[in-house]
């Protein structure tokens, strides 16, 4: 009788669905992906607690006849506490990550791709092993997702004793991949990722005796850690606001700014309510539908607010960062520069860059660029990315730069919101403040090789000179 049939989709039926939005495409992809959003959980369980990243990577054909690989990524990071294991890898959009705070994930999705991805293609569960820090047990769990209900499915669950007192997190799964495709692109994603993080070490072991690479550590200083921050209000919308209202509805207008939002004083919320002709002793759950509307549109009206605090933020800074391309570039010099925090949407942001010229660089016909966003490489889509319009844009004569050259460009965003173009997070979407942030970077570590290219033509001079 019915002309259509409605029904609804659970979050895990919808991602198996349309796994190439989240970068599990096709069998290569998937193996790059799968090692990609493993890799970086265990970046953010490691770099963001202090704690010196060493990372694990070993893969293997579990089955080549069917193109079934097996891939293992552990780290001695904080662990996971045992209860939450099942719906850390078992229910979609489950995450400790959904705060202020920079962190490579944001989504609440990685882990559960890789689970969804290895079920719909080798039906095998996952195989989890963790610590947290001081446990005495280690977790162990073999989990699939019951994709309709999008819960976790507890295949088997056993504890063992921590008898090293090991901490980390140790995962396996068996899923459908092209490894010899994906190698190369794992093994440059790697390399890119050592660029920013010269304190981690990554050993890599392929099921061919010539797929072995190891990173070394080489340094152990470390950025510090983001602190955890508040909504700026030029970010609001009306839903957070209600949330926000919901926790308690008799507090008055004036405290409720205080307390929720980041940089708001008395004096500036008293200027505010002034400007939006409100009482600052109204309760905040007297306002009703179309004036929290108006409360909302004048948050982000108002120009009286401070700027977004950067405490959020963990940017690699300039020493770090200039390690870390010497080591992975080889290149004759290098020069680096973080940015001072700026913001866009109430979003705080900050860019740093790193000019690398000579030595190992491939030369070429125009700059070679690596793209960073929250300390993860950006590989595919550089043709749709700002950095890569911005360089382009440049002209690269006015820095005594003549092409073939060896030159390359890093450049690294960092924010509490990076506007990626989608969910496989490949591509970083036009932003009028950060494009501009990132030019003022290029070019200002562009004038410090112009210096550094005019002082060795000097010496050249009096060198030529001298020797007639
Ligand atoms: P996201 O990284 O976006 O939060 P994931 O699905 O990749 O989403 O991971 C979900 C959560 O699982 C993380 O927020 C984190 O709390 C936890 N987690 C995943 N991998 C690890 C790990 N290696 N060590 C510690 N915690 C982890
Ligand atoms: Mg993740």
């Amino acid at each position: 009788n019915d002309i259509v049939k409605f029904e609804a989709l659970s979050p895990a039926e919808f991602f198996r669905r349309n796994r190439e939005i989240a970068g599990f495409s096709n069998p290569t992809r998937a193996v790059y992906q799968t090692i990609r959003e493993l890799v970086e959980n265990s970046l953010d369980a490691t770099e963001t607690f202090k704690i010196l990243p060493s990372i694990k990577i070993y893969i293997d054909y579990a089955d080549q006849s069917r193109n079934w690989v097996s891939i293992y990524v552990e780290d001695n990071g904080i662990g996971i506490p045992g209860d939450e294991i099942p719906n850390v890898f078992g229910r979609v959009f489950y995450s400790s990550k959904y705060r202020i705070k920079q962190h490579r994930g944001i989504f609440g999705l990685g882990a559960k791709m890789v689970v969804l991805y290895a079920q719909s293609t080798t039906n095998t569960p996952i195989l989890v092993r963790s610590a947290p820090l001081k446990s005495d047990v280690i977790y162990e769990y073999q989990l699939m997702i019951d994709i309709t209900k999008n819960e976790p499915v507890i295949v088997s669950q056993r504890t063992l004793e921590n008898k090293y007192a090991w901490h980390g997190t140790a995962i396996k799964v068996v899923l459908e991949g092209d490894w010899p495709k994906a190698k190369r692109r794992v093994e440059e994603y790697l390399r890119r990722t050592a660029m920013v993080a010269p304190y981690a070490e990554f050993v890599l072991r392929g099921p061919d005796e010539d797929d072995a690479i190891k990173i070394p550590r080489i340094t152990t200083k470390m950025p510090d850690p983001p602190e955890e921050g508040l909504p700026h209000p030029k970010s609001v919308d009306v839903e957070l606001i209600k949330q926000l209202i919901q926790r308690d509805p008799s507090m008055p207008l004036l405290e409720f700014l205080v307390e929720n939002f980041d940089g708001v004083g008395e004096t500036i919320a008293k200027t505010f309510l002034d400007f939006v002709g409100l009482p600052p002793d109204m309760p905040v759950g007297k306002l009703v539908n179309d004036e929290l509307v108006n409360f909302v549109t004048k948050m982000r009206e108002f120009n009286g607010w401070r700027r977004p605090r950067a405490d959020w933020l963990s940017p690699i800074g300039e020493d770090i960062l200039a390690e870390g391309v010497k080591f992975i570039l080889r290149p004759e010099v290098v020069f680096t520069v973080t940015r001072k925090p700026s913001s866009y949407m109430g979003n705080p942001f900050i860019v740093e860059a790193a000019l690398a010229w000579g030595g190992s660089i491939e030369p070429s016909d125009k700059p070679i660029i690596y793209r960073f966003a929250n300390k993860v490489p950006l590989i595919y889509d550089e043709g749709n990315d700002v950095v890569r319009k911005i360089v382009d844009e440049i002209d690269w004569t006015q820095y005594k730069v003549k092409f073939p050259a060896s030159l390359a460009i890093v450049v690294h965003i960092c924010s509490t919101k990076i506007p990626y173009a989608s969910a496989g997070k490949e591509a970083i979407a036009e932003v009028p403040e950060i494009e501009s942030e990132v030019r003022n970077a290029v070019r200002e570590v562009a004038r410090k090789l112009r210096l550094y290219i005019t002082r060795k033509e000097k010496e050249q001079e009096l060198l030529m000179k001298y020797a007639i």
